[in-house]
């Protein structure tokens, strides 16, 4: 058996492109973990071939909302197709505090629209299935089926509390998903032998001088300097890092090369993809 990582999303929030929002699908087997879940994450999960009703579970690592956006139309839709697939509830696992708040509340915008869909067709009301953990500085197993485990860390996106990275193991791979960071210690401990990192990328260090003074240099302070990121790669002995949640969006193969020639200048030397929707990485 493969193990296969999909980038459902490499978006940020101000739109771009073809850039659906945050997310990365982990599937082994009959297995299928979703972790974020920005915009456009159903459309996305639909083009790479993955029901919503085969989704074992989904993980969340911040409430900032473009991870969060498209939540509520993953519970939504696998509800409302439930007469068809008969697959229950999803679990989401949620890091305690805002982001969990934010799960438990998500659908009470909707209850004018759920009470219409029990009127006709939906027989039960939509439920999530809300597991919660607290963010640690050590890893800390979160889920486990069989074969399959997914542990969790707290980083650093500070001022966001109680974000957290996941690192999911299969019987083939070890997948680190960084969520939003600055580039830190836990997750390279978490990273270390990982097959595959895919990790936040914001070009820090190159556009330095250009955001000076403005709101991104603030913005840019919590997000991963892919500079920094190419040295933690390198210590971790990481096997192929992918770069997501690109600040900002290259919009073409020389923008790309960019994030590419910043990891190298950090002393990563391994396999490097720069994320684009729907780029699939196979281990096993
Ligand atoms: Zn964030
Ligand atoms: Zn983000």
């Amino acid at each position: 058996m493969t193990t296969t990582v999909t980038l459902t999303g490499t978006g940020v929030p101000i739109p771009s492109p073809g850039r659906a929002g945050a997310g990365v699908l982990v599937r082994y087997g009959r297995t299928a973990l979703q972790f974020d879940a920005g915009r456009a994450t159903v459309l996305r999960l639909t083009e790479a071939g993955t029901g919503l009703h085969e989704l074992s579970a989904l993980f969340v690592t911040h409430v900032h909302s473009d991870h969060v956006m498209g939540l509520p139309d993953v519970v939504l839709g696998r509800w409302i197709q439930d007469h068809v697939w008969r697959t229950g509830p999803l679990e989401v696992h949620v890091p305690e505090g805002e982001a969990a708040g934010f799960v438990a509340r998500m659908l009470d915008p909707y209850a004018a629209d759920i009470a219409l869909r029990m009127e006709h067709v939906q027989e039960v009301p939509p439920e999530t299935r809300l597991r919660t953990f607290a963010a640690e500085a050590t890893p800390q197993e979160v889920w486990r089926d069989g074969e399959v485990t997914v542990e969790a860390v707290a980083v650093h996106h500070e001022p966001v509390p109680d974000a957290v990275a996941y690192r999911i193991r299969t019987p083939d791979a070890t997948v680190v998903v960084s969520g939003d960071t600055r580039v830190c210690e836990e997750v390279e401990e978490l990273s270390r032998g990982a097959d595959v990192l895919v990790h936040e990328a914001c070009r820090t260090t190159a556009l330095r001088e250009a955001v000076a003074g403005t709101p991104f240099e603030q913005i840019f302070s919590y997000h991963a300097d892919t500079v920094a990121l190419g040295g933690l790669a390198a210590r971790a002995g990481v096997g192929h890092l992918v770069l997501t949640h690109l600040i900002p969006a290259p919009e073409d193969e020389a923008g790309e090369a960019e994030f590419v020639a910043d990891v190298r200048s950090g002393g990563y030397g391994g396999r490097v993809s720069v994320g684009r929707d729907l780029m699939t990485v196979t281990v096993g």
